[in-house]
């Protein structure tokens, strides 16, 4: 098997079982070894430390696999993560109230570079890296042996797999595609699911507990569901009794997902419920100048941190936005506010929307702290894979 050799005192990381090995931490890469394929990490004295598969084209140059010098990476390796992570679930699966969750969740499962959840019958793959994405067939056939589901869609078509040197690609791995939006329950509330069109891999499964925890405060409630999607929130919100919800997205497609969602759910989405295209950053301007009033805002913006570079630009457009919602809620009210950028951590995160309180001239108690679900693990030795926080604040 080729050696990837470090460089002196670079294998630290590596013996705290982390799976990323950096180009700046590599001596030498022997040149009989493919992109793709698994290879040896020694250390600079030549020991062997671990095992993984390799792409030059990334600055994560080996992904690492095992630890374990007796564990060759062969099909049944493969087969035994994907258990692993299946068994991780088994009370998800055995729930008859939840039919939509994460399965493998890459890295922080032990299988780096490979996304797969779950919508009911059917099965969404993402591949991230090329080691992966060479694997596709024999990860399908283990998928089809293990889940039997009745189709598995591949959604590839991200910007990261630019990073690896991978154009995105999507279609079918098994099966028919679907013919429409997939219906999916998520703690008894019903929703249609986009798999082949819709953004990520159909629904934003990481909010699943959220959403309950979220709508304990909408009771009898006016809730702002600001960047709705197909109105998860929402949903669960006049499912716990809220008086009126707004969805609000830039997004045309998901606010129609939106309103079906509300229809499948039993609601009126012409009384209970508005949906409104719009831009956040403006409608809650423009909302500030007019004296509206929400008693709920839920924030749940899409990623605004890519790169370290962007941190410092993100971190001004969570205040802006926390800031404005603030203002937006009466004394007593409630503001639900996320961040899924991993690059600001929760720490930072909380500092962004104590900055915005200052700047409001409001009092915000943290009531809740929130997380991404427990289909999301975050693996300890890889501590990257915890993105998603939530603050849920009162307001006075
Ligand atoms: N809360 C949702 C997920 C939100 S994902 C759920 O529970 O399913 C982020 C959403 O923000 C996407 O639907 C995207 O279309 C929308 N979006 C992105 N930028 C926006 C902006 N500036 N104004 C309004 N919506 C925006």
């Amino acid at each position: 098997m080729p050696i990837i050799a470090l460089k002196p005192g670079r294998e630290k990381s590596v013996r705290n079982r982390h799976p990323w090995l950096f180009s700046g931490a590599i001596q030498h890469i022997d040149r009989d070894a493919a992109d793709g394929a698994i290879v040896e990490v020694h250390s600079a004295a030549g020991q062997w430390l671990a095992r993984g598969y390799l792409n030059r084209r990334s600055q994560i140059q080996v992904r690492l696999l095992t630890w374990d010098a007796d564990q060759a990476i062969d099909e049944a390796f493969w087969r035994a993560r994907v258990q692993r992570a299946l068994a991780g679930r088994a009370a998800l699966a055995a729930d008859p109230q939840t039919n939509a969750y994460r399965l493998i969740h890459a890295e922080s499962d032990g299988l780096p570079g490979l996304v797969v959840d779950r919508y009911g019958d059917w099965l969404v793959m993402q591949c991230l890296t090329l080691g992966i994405d060479q694997l596709k067939p024999l990860l399908t056939r283990l998928l089809v042996e293990l889940c039997q589901p009745a189709g598995i869609v591949e959604r590839s078509d991200v910007e990261v797999r630019d990073k690896e040197g991978l154009r995105p690609v999507a279609g079918m791995l098994h099966g028919a595609a679907p013919a429409g939006p997939v219906e999916v329950l998520e703690q008894g509330h019903k929703f249609l699911v986009d798999l082949t069109g819709g953004q990520k891999t159909g629904f934003y499964l990481d909010q699943r507990a959220n959403r309950r925890r979220v709508a304990a405060y909408c009771q009898n409630a006016r809730v702002l569901n600001a960047f709705s999607y197909s109105g998860g929130f929402a949903v669960y919100a006049l499912t716990a009794g809220a008086q009126q919800v707004v969805n609000l997205d830039s997004s045309l497609e998901a606010l129609e997902l939106a309103e079906r969602n509300l229809a499948l759910n039993g609601f009126d989405p012409d009384g209970q419920a508005e949906g409104l295209v719009g831009d956040v950053f403006q409608v809650l301007r423009d909302w500030r100048a007019a004296s509206q009033r929400f008693d709920v805002i839920v924030l749940d913006p899409p990623k605004f941190a890519h790169s370290q570079q962007q941190v410092e630009r993100a971190a001004r457009a969570y205040k802006d936005i926390n800031l404005l919602a603030m203002q937006l809620l009466p004394p007593g009210g409630v503001l639900a506010t996320f961040s899924c950028s991993g690059l600001v951590s929760a720490d930072l995160f909380q500092k962004i929307v104590f900055g915005a309180s200052v700047d409001a001239h409001r009092d915000a108690q943290v009531i809740e702290r929130l997380s991404q679900g427990p289909d999301h693990p975050v693996l300890l030795n890889f501590p990257e894979g915890e993105y998603l926080k939530g603050l849920v604040c009162r307001v006075w």
